[in-house]
């Protein structure tokens, strides 16, 4: 579905140039969920908007590889990635109340995805009715009904009537789930979904995240999930990749990661993660910060932050090497590779 190889986004600014992302390979196949995590600042979102073509100037993005279906996305003009954007690739975002129109009904936004992306109707800005009028009763009463139908997929309850509400009058959770319904519309193969939990409650979190399950079964979309929240990793994911700094450190099944974590900075995202049996003064908080992306440090990324770091680490770049089961890989000086073999170069 997703092949991305040695991705690099980076921004020229007066104060020379920020690497948001250095050199990123990632891939996702029919079907899955596969997870992004780490923390604030780490380059995921600038990955998904890289995938997406959605970074603005003076951001340049360039990729040994970025095909999505076999195709090229960096080679496709602007107009071929405005088709791809929300027929093919959808995202869902942290926080659904800037994502929604304030002005105007859920149903509506929903119908008028739909009538944008398969040309159901026409996309006009008007009142519903005006627009009912004019496009013709029967492509809006068709984009109405898909409108309802999807509401009713991802389990807004009556959803003849909330159609017919503003997204104020939406809780969080349901507000997140008409977002969903929205990138689902047009039934993508891909869906992004960036912190689509983190503004929720625990609870409505659960049930997001189940959503996203059935997402798979129903439309057979293969999901990114980024996430800066181990906990939503493990209950949603069929595989990980740890992010840092703009650069991956790990990736692995979800099993393995989570049973067998091998990079440091993956060490200290569980450590600091909390658990039922955690007791909180137990959790280990991360000591120091992200580097920011123009001042990345030579060689290894987590050097600075790393208390297994040696005076190597700040001299050479790590390469990933296989440390755990087939695909289980860390990019770690200080694991011994299973096989014997470095696998690439970063
Ligand atoms: S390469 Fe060194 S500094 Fe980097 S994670 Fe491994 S031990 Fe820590």
């Amino acid at each position: 579905m997703l092949q991305i190889e040695n991705l690099r986004t980076e921004f020229e600014t007066p104060r020379g140039t920020v690497t948001a992302v250095n050199g990123v390979d990632l891939h996702i196949d029919n079907g899955e969920i596969v997870g992004l995590v780490g923390e604030s600042g780490s380059g995921k979102s600038v990955l998904a908007q890289s995938v997406m073509r959605l970074v603005e100037d003076p951001g340049e993005i360039t990729a040994d590889e970025l095909l999505f279906k076999g195709e090229p996305l960096l080679e496709k003009s602007e107009a071929e990635m405005t088709t791809i954007r929300g027929n093919e690739i959808s995202m869902v975002f942290q926080d659904p109340m800037n994502s929604l129109n304030p002005t105007i009904t859920v149903g509506e936004q929903i119908a008028e995805t739909v009538r944008l992306h398969q040309d159901i109707g026409e996309s006009i800005s008007l009142p519903a009715e005006m627009k009912r009028k004019i496009i013709g009763a029967s492509k809006a009463s068709e984009s109405w009904r898909r409108a309802i139908e999807m509401l009713e997929s991802v389990q807004i309850p009556h959803p003849e009537s909330r159609a017919t509400d503003y997204p104020h009058e939406f809780s969080g959770g349901m507000r997140q789930r008409a977002m969903i319904a929205i990138a689902l519309s047009c039934e993508p193969d891909l869906l992004i979904a960036d912190e689509p939990t983190t503004a929720l409650d625990v609870t409505i979190q659960a049930q997001i995240l189940e959503e996203l399950h059935s997402i798979l079964e129903v439309f057979d979309t293969s999901i990114l999930l980024i996430t800066h929240d181990l906990a939503v990793v493990a209950e949603t994911c069929d595989r990980v990749n740890v992010m840092y700094a703009g650069e991956m450190v790990e990736r692995a099944t979800t099993r393995e990661l989570f049973s067998n974590p091998q990079h440091p900075y993956t060490q200290a995202l569980l450590a600091s993660t909390p658990q039922v049996e955690t007791a909180v003064e137990e959790l280990e908080p991360i000591p120091g910060t992200v580097p920011e992306p123009i001042d990345i440090p030579y060689a290894c990324h987590f050097a600075p932050r790393c208390p297994e770091a040696k005076e190597e680490c700040f001299e050479v770049d790590p390469a990933f090497r296989r440390v755990g089961s087939e695909d289980h890989e860390a990019a770690c000086i200080r694991r011994e590779p299973v096989d014997g073999e470095v696998i690439e170069n970063e």
